[in-house]
């Protein structure tokens, strides 16, 4: 089954990829992750892309597209994946569309009062975990409960950048709303609830896609 996930910055894509991963044993892919990992290692792709991640603006779609193009073309991803945070823009959807066909468009819709605390409380494991200070915080202060490995925060999860990731969201991924609701594969989560509580949703609309 091929899946995206899409939402606001700090809706809990990852976070419920996650799940989602483990219960369909379906490689979760998440553009951000990758692009983060292009900078870690300054290959010329990160280092193209960390000018525009760290103003949180998009990278631009060349970039974008052919390490999706490959990624996808991977052997992993061949009864299917978890898409997280792509496509992102009206022009990424209608590329992958000429690739694959999704199955199925998930939206966590989350109030933008929210977001701002979700992003700003965010902690991150080198391991690939997600925290948050507040409202998943790990069992031991500041370190992974996966694997031990300090915690830390993401460049771009400061509260100016975070301003512009929510106005990119607005004026160029929310088109894409329309455009796979007219394909009638789109479900909207109401992402404004508990962690466990959105997970049965999601799971929910897999089931209903023929996805469990
Ligand atoms: P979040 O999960 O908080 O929305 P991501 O980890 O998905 O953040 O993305 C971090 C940054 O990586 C984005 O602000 C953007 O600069 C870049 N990025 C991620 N996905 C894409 C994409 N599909 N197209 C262009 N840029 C992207
Ligand atoms: P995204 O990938 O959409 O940017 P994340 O999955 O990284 O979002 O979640 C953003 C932050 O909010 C993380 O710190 C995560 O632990 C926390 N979080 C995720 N879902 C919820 C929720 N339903 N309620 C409260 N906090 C959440
Ligand atoms: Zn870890």
């Amino acid at each position: 089954m091929k899946i995206a996930l899409f939402g606001p910055p700090g809706a809990g894509k990852g976070t419920q990829a996650a799940f989602i991963t483990e219960r369909l044993s379906i490689p979760q892919i998440s553009t951000g992750d990758l692009l983060r990992s292009e900078v870690k290692k300054a290959s010329i792709l990160g280092q193209e892309a960390k000018g525009y991640m760290d103003r949180g603006e998009l990278v631009p779609d060349e970039l974008v597209l052919s390490m999706m193009g490959s990624r996808l073309a991977s052997e992993d991803c061949a009864s299917g994946y978890i898409l997280d945070g792509y496509p992102r823009s009206l022009s990424q959807a209608k590329a992958l569309d000429e690739l694959i066909s999704l199955d199925l468009v998930i939206v966590i819709d989350v109030e933008g009062s929210s977001l701002i605390d979700r992003i700003t409380g965010r902690r991150m494991c080198r391991c690939g975990a997600t925290y948050h200070l507040r409202f998943a915080p790990p069992n031991v202060n500041g370190l992974c409960d996966r694997c031990g490995q300090e915690l830390y925060q993401r460049d771009d999860d400061k509260e100016e950048t975070i301003r512009s990731r929510l106005k990119v969201y607005r004026e160029q991924t929310m088109p894409i709303i329309d455009h796979y609701s007219k394909k009638g594969i789109l479900r909207t989560i109401d992402g404004n609830r508990g962690i466990d509580r959105i997970k049965d949703s999601i799971l929910e609309a897999v089931m209903k896609a023929g996805g469990v």
